[in-house]
């Protein structure tokens, strides 16, 4: 049974954490927009140095850069069996494209599962949030801490603090939340998709949500 997900939530719901347990048990990739943004401004691409502005200032990167990026990436082979969308879409305009995008491929959404966080604990989640250099999992200071200090629990890679997961940058990234992805909200709930939980619990309450409703128990 095909499951192709799509996670959405403000930054710091933890739709990173809960994606890399779906990985696990469903063995369907992460597609997180994010990650694959970060990587291509590390390496200096054309596309990573036309999205880290972007990136910086804690606005969206023009939704034909990550609609590209997509399109393209769910044409590798792990995608078959299904695969959930992390951080994407972010607009309606991204939202669009992807389901024409899909249509194209032959293939369909099951779920949108929203996870929904209030604003002091996304702020509290995205202060403290360190993240894998070598690997990606995220960690919390307080919440969710390494077993050893700056290390990753699953590779040993060093952990970091993302550049805009800064006070300033944070408080820019919650807003165009609001105004640019909030509305896909409605726009999943007018298609039959949406799938709303509370994000408030620990990490494994959260994801035995989301399974039932994957599982559609
Ligand atoms: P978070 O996990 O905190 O929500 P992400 O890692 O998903 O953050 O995204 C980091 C940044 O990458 C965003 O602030 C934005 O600049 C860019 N980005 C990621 N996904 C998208 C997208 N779907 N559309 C536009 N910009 C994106
Ligand atoms: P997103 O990908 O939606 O931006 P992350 O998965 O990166 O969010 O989570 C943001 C931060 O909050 C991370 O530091 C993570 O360890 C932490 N976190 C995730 N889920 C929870 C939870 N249920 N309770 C407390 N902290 C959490
Ligand atoms: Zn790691």
């Amino acid at each position: 049974m095909p499951m192709n997900l799509i996670l959405l939530g403000p930054p710091g719901a933890g739709k990173g954490t809960q994606a890399k347990k779906l990985v696990k048990r469903y063995s369907i990739p992460q597609i997180s927009t994010g990650d694959i943004l970060r990587s291509a401004v590390k390496d200096q691409s054309p596309m990573g140095i036309k999205a880290k502005g972007f990136m910086d200032s804690g606005a969206l990167v023009p939704d034909e850069v990550v609609v590209g990026i997509v399109d393209e990436r769910l044409d590798k082979s792990d995608c078959v069996n299904g695969f959930v969308l992390d951080g994407f879409p972010r607009t309606v305009a991204q939202a669009n494209a992807l389901k024409a995008m899909l249509a194209a491929k032959g293939r369909t959404l099951d779920h949108v599962v929203s996870i929904s966080v209030d604003k002091d604990e996304l702020l509290e989640r995205i202060t403290g949030r360190r993240t894998c250099k070598a690997c990606g999992k995220g960690y919390h200071v307080l919440f969710d801490p390494p077993r050893l200090a700056d290390k990753c629990g699953e590779c040993g890679g060093e952990l970091f603090q993302r550049d805009d997961d800064r006070e300033d940058t944070m408080v820019k990234r919650l807003d165009v939340y609001d105004e640019q992805t909030a509305p896909l909200i409605a726009y999943y709930e007018s298609e039959s998709l949406l799938r709303s939980l509370p994000g408030t619990g620990s990490i494994d309450d959260i994801f035995q949500r989301i399974v039932s409703i994957v599982e559609g128990k």
